[in-house]
């Protein structure tokens, strides 16, 4: 297919170096707007160094509101269409949050922070997820929110690349200055290793653990999130019947996980459903989350150098959006102040 296309700059063709979620989603919206793209990654196919690799893969910007900026929700907000849009198998079944009775302060707090849910009581749990029947008295449902399994959906955006036209190159290691024409740098955490002033200098790594365990006992159909006194828990299912149990945030760079977050993501899957208890453990593992200062994303701009980083804990959440966005800047000059650097 030969479409090629160019920008006001002139560029027809775009290096992405970095195919993780972030880098993922720029290479498939500029192979679809005719761009000749090369998707550069240092790491195999099976992409095991990508904080991406580790995520929980939720889709969820109404339960982040909670949390976090109002950017979050305004690019996450749009990334749910572009998901649709791209990806049609992309499961929406909504989100589930749960708390023990004696934690109903939290519970309140979380439904008043956050928006766009219903109220279920024990009945309507059970019609949702009939694992849960007698679980719990009280939940929130969050109907619009989705959630992909990103050792799924990875290989899926690469092959979506592939049929628009793109390349990929696993196993590429390269840094931006080496690479000629316009660049996107998508490097999470590893951008750092360039010191390029006043955009990646400044990245910090935020640890995220993780345990997947398999159990045929239980069986749900969307994220449950459990409220908890240090932090929000949650079980998500994936196929085969396991679930992933994540996620802690934790100021470090050590990628080893503690007895101490193990015992509270493994009580957390009890606390939902005591058959969790009899579950085999099949991974415990932690990746850790590129992030500024101010936990937000950047798109960073420096003549033909375009860095996307800080993605932080809503990469699978932000990433359409923040491609989006680069390809309207590289393709119109389209600015958004509250995203974009540019020196
Ligand atoms: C436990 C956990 C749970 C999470 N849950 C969620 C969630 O539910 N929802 C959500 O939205 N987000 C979640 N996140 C956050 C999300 O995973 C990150 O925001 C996202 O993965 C960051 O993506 P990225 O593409 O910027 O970086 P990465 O995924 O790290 O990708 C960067 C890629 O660049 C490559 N690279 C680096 N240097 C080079 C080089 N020199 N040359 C070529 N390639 C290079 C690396 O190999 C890597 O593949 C979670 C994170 C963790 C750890």
């Amino acid at each position: 297919m030969s479409h090629s296309k160019s920008s006001p700059r002139g560029e027809s063709s775009v290096n992405i170096i970095g195919a993780g979620v972030a880098g993922s989603w720029q290479a498939l919206l500029f192979a679809l707007a005719g761009y000749s793209v090369t998707l550069h990654d240092r790491d195999d196919a099976a992409m095991t160094q990508a904080t991406s690799h580790w995520a929980g893969g939720m889709l969820a910007p109404w339960c982040e509101r909670e949390g976090s900026e109002p950017l979050i929700t305004r690019l996450g907000l749009r990334s749910l269409d572009l998901w649709r849009e791209h990806l049609p198998d992309t499961p929406f079944n909504g989100s589930l949050v749960v708390a023990h009775p004696r934690d109903r302060a939290d519970f309140e707090r979380f439904a008043r922070l956050t928006t766009d849910h219903q109220r279920l009581d024990a009945d309507g749990i059970a019609k949702l997820e009939p694992s849960l029947d007698g679980r719990f008295r009280e939940a929130l449902f969050f109907p619009g929110e989705g959630h992909v399994e990103p050792r799924r959906v990875l290989p899926e955006l690469h092959a979506r690349l592939a049929q628009a036209g793109g390349t990929i190159r696993f196993e590429a290691s390269c840094n931006p200055d080496d690479l000629d024409g316009l660049v996107i740098d998508c490097r999470g955490l590893a951008a750092r290793e360039t010191d390029r002033p006043g955009t990646n200098a400044r990245l910090r790594g935020v640890k995220g653990e993780m345990i997947v365990i398999e159990t045929d006992e239980v069986q749900l159909a969307r994220p449950v999130r459990f409220l908890h006194p240090r932090w929000t828990l949650y079980v998500i299912p994936r196929d085969n019947n396991r679930f992933m149990l994540g996620a802690t945030t934790i100021e470090s760079e050590d990628t080893g996980v503690s007895v101490r977050s193990a015992l509270e993501l493994l009580s957390a899957a009890y606390a939902v459903h005591p058959a969790f208890g009899e579950a085999r453990i099949v991974e415990i593992g932690a990746g850790l989350r590129p992030a500024f200062p101010d936990n937000l994303p950047r798109i960073a701009i420096n003549g033909p150098h375009i860095a996307v980083n800080g993605l932080y804990r809503h990469g699978f959440l932000l990433a359409p959006a923040l491609a989006e966005l680069t390809l309207a800047y590289v393709a119109r000059g389209a600015i958004d102040n509250e995203v974009m650097q540019c020196s």
